[in-house]
């Protein structure tokens, strides 16, 4: 029987219960990562809307979204961003302050990354809030980006990501939805 792509996914992610704190239902992708045809799948079907346009960047949010936006950029024969938590980077950067679930974090990402008008697309695994892509949105769009889209594998609608990057004129692409935190 064939396999549908939600199905695939659906099945090749990890659901665990109360991580990393009671009442979050913790989304773990590193069963698609190992999962040779659900990884290909992902990675084909995140890709496939943008063939045969030129994207000149995918940028990833650490750590998840160096995974999928190296396998990303390469079969783009894109270069690659790598957008990271403060005090990683070893060159001059720009750094913005995200809200997470309880207080503030930065995230930085070098000055040189990219240049203006360069097209990027921005990839992590998951959007449940929208603070952490927001931040790396703010990033981008400061060094003169443009940001063709926001791909994440997985959307938690509830949590209101979606919207918040759509207000922000950021067309988002996710592969499948969950209920719930
Ligand atoms: P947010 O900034 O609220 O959109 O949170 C997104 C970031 O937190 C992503 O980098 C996700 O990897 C991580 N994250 C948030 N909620 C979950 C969850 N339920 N399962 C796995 N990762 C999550």
């Amino acid at each position: 029987m064939h396999t549908t792509l939600h199905d695939t996914l659906v099945s090749a992610i990890r659901n665990i219960p109360d991580y990393p704190k009671p009442g979050i239902m913790f989304r773990d992708i590193t069963t698609l990562l190992g999962d040779a045809r659900a990884f290909r799948r992902a990675i084909d079907e995140l890709v496939h809307p943008y063939a045969g346009s030129k994207i000149d960047k995918i940028a990833g949010i650490e750590a998840r979204g160096f995974i999928l936006g190296g396998a990303m950029a390469h079969q783009m024969s894109a270069g690659f961003i790598p957008i990271r938590k403060k005090g990683k980077l070893p060159h001059e950067t720009v750094r913005v302050a995200y809200s997470l679930e309880y207080g503030l974090d930065e995230m930085e990402m070098h000055k040189d990354a990219v240049a203006p008008g360069e097209k990027v697309i921005l990839v992590d695994d998951l959007i449940a809030t929208g603070g952490t892509a927001e931040g790396a949105v703010k990033l981008l769009r400061q060094m003169g980006a443009e940001i063709v889209a926001a791909c994440f594998v997985i959307d938690l609608p509830e949590l209101g990501g979606r919207a918040k990057l759509e207000a922000l004129d950021v067309p988002v692409r996710t592969l499948v939805a969950f209920e719930g935190h």
